[in-house]
């Protein structure tokens, strides 16, 4: 019997999960029934996912920056992917920005509306709040440097929020690797090839759990969030944010299948129906996950293994790209701040919406790839252009969709500029 594609068994997974959710509400099963007994596998598949994170990024790029072998031909491929890195950003913020203030979405808002939500997420957008002030009591103005030195490595790998950390150690002890006799580093770099292929192997026996943690995890999180709130109420408070959810859907869309498939198509030979072929399976994990750093290792094995990227381009690209480059965050938090802003009768300027850019741009570096990430950077960026935070309290409510969905531009966005980069060397 023919073997049924991964990816097919993933979406097989995610329709049935839907089914589930579907069914369990229907038919009133209690809530408890699918955290119990459904919700473990998804957990599981997620910390496996999760687990091998870390050493993924820490020896790809050690693997990525010494199999580059010159720093000089190092330096060219950082350069470019900076470039490209921040120049994709920009483009998602203003696009964003053009599309929210086309749609115009915070206007078509009901006062009633916004008063409900404004009470009824108060106290959730209260405890970002909390959160940005113990930020921001504790940090310098340049505490953003210091915080990307570690103090103690082996700490700043126990937590898969500190990975901008490990990235930077890792590329400095590639470097180092590059300086030392060949004679030294050739054991060292052997060492790390070994365990990169090692992790790779890992990664293929957890991809295989990926139809089971998909249906899991879409099940449970349906069922949660219809939970023990009454689906008219959902439907509600959705509808009311209809015009903000469609602007939002539709910016991502349009940055997803127009924008990167245009740049594959002046900057690439490779077809975007070959890409997206290649790299969907990682598309569905990331819209299962909502998290770049979770689907990192599935991005690696898709970019490498079907769109034939070489290890050492993939290995330096896409672990630095899950951790700072969000195009889907950036686009996304681009109309989140003009929605707020309109809803709550604030005028943006042309100015106010230039810096929303900047601000957007250098702020999407610290968002961590998990899943909401971006609130606590919004709510800062919300803060720092004078606009109400507590406006945080009208976005709320759908979240949890709309990161699913910035999170597949996300990882899209990291893997575009590897197949640019690697058509780019050759
Ligand atoms: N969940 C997103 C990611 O992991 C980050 C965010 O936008 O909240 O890429």
């Amino acid at each position: 019997m023919r073997k049924i594609a991964l990816h097919i068994q993933i979406l097989i997974g995610m329709a049935s999960g839907l089914a589930f959710a579907l069914l369990s509400v229907k038919l009133g099963w209690s809530t408890s029934l699918t955290t119990n007994y459904i919700k473990p596998f998804g957990t599981v598949f997620l910390n496996s996912l999760k687990m091998v994170a870390i050493p993924l990024v820490f020896v790809s790029l050690v693997v990525g920056v010494t199999s580059i072998e010159d720093v000089t031909k190092l330096s060219r491929i950082g350069g470019k992917t900076f470039f490209i890195y921040t120049a994709t950003t920009i483009l998602a913020v203003v696009l964003g920005l053009t599309i929210a203030n086309l749609i115009e979405p915070g206007k078509v808002i009901a006062g009633q509306t916004r008063d409900r939500l404004m009470t009824l997420y108060a106290s959730e957008a209260e405890q970002r709040g909390e959160t940005v002030q113990a930020i921001q009591n504790q940090n310098a103005p340049l505490q953003i440097f210091v915080d990307l030195i570690p103090e103690n490595l082996v700490a700043s790998m126990s937590k898969n929020e500190h990975l901008l950390q490990v990235v930077l150690v890792a590329i400095m002890l590639g470097i180092a690797l590059l300086r030392i006799p060949p004679r030294k580093s050739r054991p060292v770099v052997l060492f790390f090839e070994g365990i990169n292929d090692a992790i790779i192997e890992l990664i293929r026996f957890i991809m295989n759990l990926a139809p089971i943690g998909v249906f899991s995890l879409v099940a449970s999180l349906l069922v949660e969030v219809v939970g023990d709130s009454k689906p008219s109420e959902i439907f509600e408070i959705l509808y009311a944010l209809l015009w903000y959810v469609v602007t939002v859907v539709l910016g991502l869309v349009c940055m997803t299948f127009v924008v990167y498939p245009i740049m594959l198509r002046l900057f690439t030979r490779m077809s975007y129906v070959q890409f997206f072929k290649g790299i969907y399976p990682a598309q569905l994990v990331a819209f299962t996950t909502s998290s770049s750093s979770a689907t990192l290792p599935a991005t690696m094995e898709r970019v490498e293994k079907h769109l034939g990227i070489s290890e050492e381009i993939s290995g330096f690209v896409l672990p630095l790209g899950a951790t700072v480059n969000m195009d889907g965050t950036a686009l996304y938090q681009g109309i989140a701040i003009v929605f707020i802003a309109q809803a709550l009768g604030i005028e943006l300027s042309t100015t106010a919406q230039l810096i929303i850019v900047a601000n957007v741009v250098i702020s999407s570096v610290g968002v961590a790839g998990v899943p909401g990430g971006a609130m606590v950077t919004t709510m800062i960026l919300l803060q720092a252009l004078g606009i109400p935070a507590a406006g945080l309290a009208l976005i709320l409510a759908p979240d949890r969709i709309l990161d699913m969905c910035r999170t597949v531009t996300n990882v899209t966005g990291d893997a575009v500029a590897a197949v640019i980069i690697a058509s780019s060397e050759k």
